[in-house]
């Protein structure tokens, strides 16, 4: 069994709505990703995993390229009500629970996962950014489209819905890992 079939057994035990493997240069990354977030983000420069904390477009890019595969995958989970805040949140913090549980058993297989998630960092009531370092640097997962990158493009690489209806929460992430012999595997068939 491939290092990319393992995985996909993996996550088959668990509620992952879609995925795909894809490989960095897939993806695509735009610096006016981030001025969408500094116009309409609520969360622009207040979070160690938002802009301008996760550092500038290029160098994310830059760092995103060193890897040799990433897994892509959404959950989704319907709200009882669709306007609250506090509802919709949740269904975040189960999303990351799963990403952390994916991320572990890449690390068990020697993958050196590196995570990015949907939105800001909620893992604290009051994120101590900047005067204070973050608490929790290891469920930190810095926010997808912070990184510059073009989510609309990538989903509709992966085949991936990127939205479904109001009442159903659909969180992203991009697990980024190493393993030159496993990606090529999967591309070649
Ligand atoms: S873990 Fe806490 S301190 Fe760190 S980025 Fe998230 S909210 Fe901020």
């Amino acid at each position: 069994m491939s290092l990319t079939e393992e995985l996909e057994e993996f996550i088959s035990r668990f509620p992952v709505y879609q995925y795909a493997f894809v490989t960095p240069e897939q993806i695509h990354f735009n610096d006016s990703v981030v001025e969408i977030c500094k116009r309409e983000c609520p969360h622009y420069n207040t979070s160690w995993a938002c802009y301008p904390a996760v550092g500038k477009v290029s160098k994310s890019r830059a760092r995103c390229l060193k890897y040799d595969g990433a897994l892509v995958f959404s959950t989704v989970t319907k709200l009882d009500n669709p306007d609250s805040r506090r509802d919709r949140l949740e269904t975040k913090t189960q999303h990351e629970k799963l990403t952390g549980i994916v991320a572990d058993q890449m690390t068990g297989m020697g993958l050196r996962p590196y995570i990015l998630t949907s939105d800001y960092c909620t893992n604290c009531l009051r994120c101590g950014f900047p005067q204070e370092y973050c608490r929790h640097p290891e469920v930190l997962y810095p926010c997808i489209e912070s990184n510059g990158i073009v989510m609309s493009d990538l989903l509709e690489f992966c085949k991936m819905d990127n939205y479904m209806s109001d009442d159903l929460s659909l969180w992203f992430s991009i697990i980024f890992f190493e393993d030159p012999a496993s990606i090529k595997e999967h591309f070649n068939g």
